[in-house]
């Protein structure tokens, strides 16, 4: 099901941890299958959840469903945003002068409000923007769409803010100290704005639907990502599991995989190989393991 595409470091290190995750099941199957759930150290309970037969359009479409709600209130934050920076750019001007506005405390305070109220606004939409985009990913066959979508909140910024910098520096009335302090003030919630609203660990569609179904996975409720490994340290404190495929874990908004689980898969199999490599065994289940160097120290390209 797997369509090749550009690899980025993203879907390298997705990959990886496929693989690690498959090495895991590969490696279990072998061990005898008694100790892992008695032996753990925390009790679970543990509850299975989903059908099994969700279909990557399916799929799609519920992940659509969820990211929604939260799309349609970043929109609207982003439009009251917009609209605050309208009213900060009517107050600096003298367009807009109610009374209270007309004297020169009033007059700061108008538009400095106004400046702060489009901050606030740009920062919680992005926030949701980001939110929904983890629910419901991107493709990232076109690169530059992607970094557009997942960035989305980073142009919004410079619209909500730059707008107002070019009406100060342009207006003829107000006086130069108080034109310089509005644009800083202006250009510093553009960086501010900006800065909260790019994803730095975005996921793409590709990612999602490649982890999608793979493997049993645990979660919480309250929790954002899903755990490779029932004993996960993050889950000492959690008494109530949820078990299911990743694709359930996907459709209850959980559409990453636990840092520390995957780190762990990875280092999992990397040993397995190993200890493959070292009993001489050429028929590790694993299609993209370079016989060259097994017995070296794997150069680690995804990083
Ligand atoms: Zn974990």
């Amino acid at each position: 099901m797997a369509t090749k595409n550009d690899n980025s470091a993203a879907q390298d290190a997705a990959k990886k941890a496929l693989a690690a995750v498959q090495a895991k099941k590969a490696a279990e199957k072998t061990k005898a299958a008694d100790d892992t759930r008695a032996s753990g150290k925390v009790q679970h309970n543990i509850t299975h959840v989903g059908q099994e037969s969700t279909n990557k359009e399916e799929l799609l479409a519920i992940t659509k469903k969820n990211a929604m709600p939260y799309r349609i209130a970043a929109i609207i934050l982003w439009i009251l945003a917009i609209g605050f920076e309208v009213f900060a750019i009517l107050f600096f001007t003298h367009k807009f002068e109610p009374a209270f506005a007309a004297e020169n405390p009033g007059w700061i305070i108008s538009w400095v409000v106004c400046l702060v109220l489009d901050l606030v606004c740009v920062i919680i939409g992005s926030q949701l923007w980001k939110k929904a985009n983890h629910l419901d990913p991107a493709s990232a066959k076109n690169k530059t769409k992607f970094w557009i979508h997942n960035n989305l909140g980073v142009f919004l910024s410079v619209l909500a803010f730059l707008p107002f910098i070019i009406f100060v520096l342009t207006d003829k009335k107000a006086d130069k100290k108080m034109k310089t302090i509005a644009a800083v003030a202006a250009a510093v919630a553009l960086v501010v704005g900006g800065l909260t609203s790019v994803d730095w660990n975005p996921i793409s569609q590709e990612e999602l639907l490649e982890a999608a179904g793979t493997t049993e996975v645990y979660w919480t409720d309250s929790g954002t990502v899903y755990h490779l490994y029932e004993d996960c340290s993050h889950l000492n404190h959690s008494v109530e599991l949820k078990e299911g495929t990743t694709t359930t874990a996907i459709e209850n908004g959980k559409t990453r995989a636990c840092k520390t689980c995957e780190a762990r898969a990875i280092r999992e199999a990397d040993e397995a190989a190993q200890a493959a490599a070292d009993a001489g065994k050429t028929d590790v289940d694993s299609g993209t393991t370079d016989k060259t160097d097994t017995g070296e120290n794997t150069v680690d390209t995804g990083n």
